[in-house]
């Protein structure tokens, strides 16, 4: 019985409470994106993503595995900006490395060089795979600049403030 209520307690009890300023939810082309821009601006973020890589939905879906975003690759324009306005696949980024059209030549892409674009992109942000935010709450606290701040708790128990 001791045996049974000491295992129980044991998650809660010894989870170190890990602390980020920026705690962003989920490693798609959107937690990606914000991602990179905290990167940038040298903030102190996390990300967490329940899979074991970035862009999950993309390794699913669509089931035929053909992309609908057109990869324009010619516009007939050699102006950048231009021609970054025409890209429905990249996500932002001062690297020119980082263009969808570098992964694919395709006109209608496959889904799994979006999954590979995406890869690429996170390679040198703060992603924490496999970790699955069951719950997140507020916690009031004088310290916090807006009064509260917010407390994410995976599937081990492990939690996390955000500021
Ligand atoms: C059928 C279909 C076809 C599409 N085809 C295209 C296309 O061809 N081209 C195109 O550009 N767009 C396409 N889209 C749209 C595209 O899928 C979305 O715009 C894009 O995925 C949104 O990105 P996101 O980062 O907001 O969300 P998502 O891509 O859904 O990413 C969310 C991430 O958060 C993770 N997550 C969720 N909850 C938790 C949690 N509690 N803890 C940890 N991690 C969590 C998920 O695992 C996931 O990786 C299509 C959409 C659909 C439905």
């Amino acid at each position: 019985m001791h045996v049974f209520i000491v295992t129980l307690l044991l998650p809660s009890v010894f989870s170190q409470l890990i602390t980020h300023d920026y705690c962003v939810l989920g490693a798609g082309p959107g937690g990606l994106q914000i991602a990179k821009f905290l990167d940038e601006a040298g903030r102190d973020y996390i990300v967490f993503e329940r899979s074991q890589g970035p862009g999950s939905f993309f390794q699913h879906f669509p089931r035929h595995r053909k992309l609908i975003s057109i990869n324009k690759r010619f516009t007939g324009s050699k102006n950048k900006e231009f021609n970054f306005r025409h890209d429905w696949n990249s996500l932002l980024s001062q690297d020119e490395s980082l263009r969808f059209s570098q992964f694919s030549q395709d006109f209608f892409p496959y889904a799994d060089d979006m999954v590979r674009y995406l890869q690429n992109y996170s390679t040198a942000l703060n992603v924490l795979y496999g970790r699955d935010i069951k719950k997140v709450r507020m916690k009031s606290s004088p310290d916090a600049w807006n009064g509260h701040y917010f407390l994410l708790e995976d599937q081990t128990v492990q939690e996390y403030m955000c500021k």
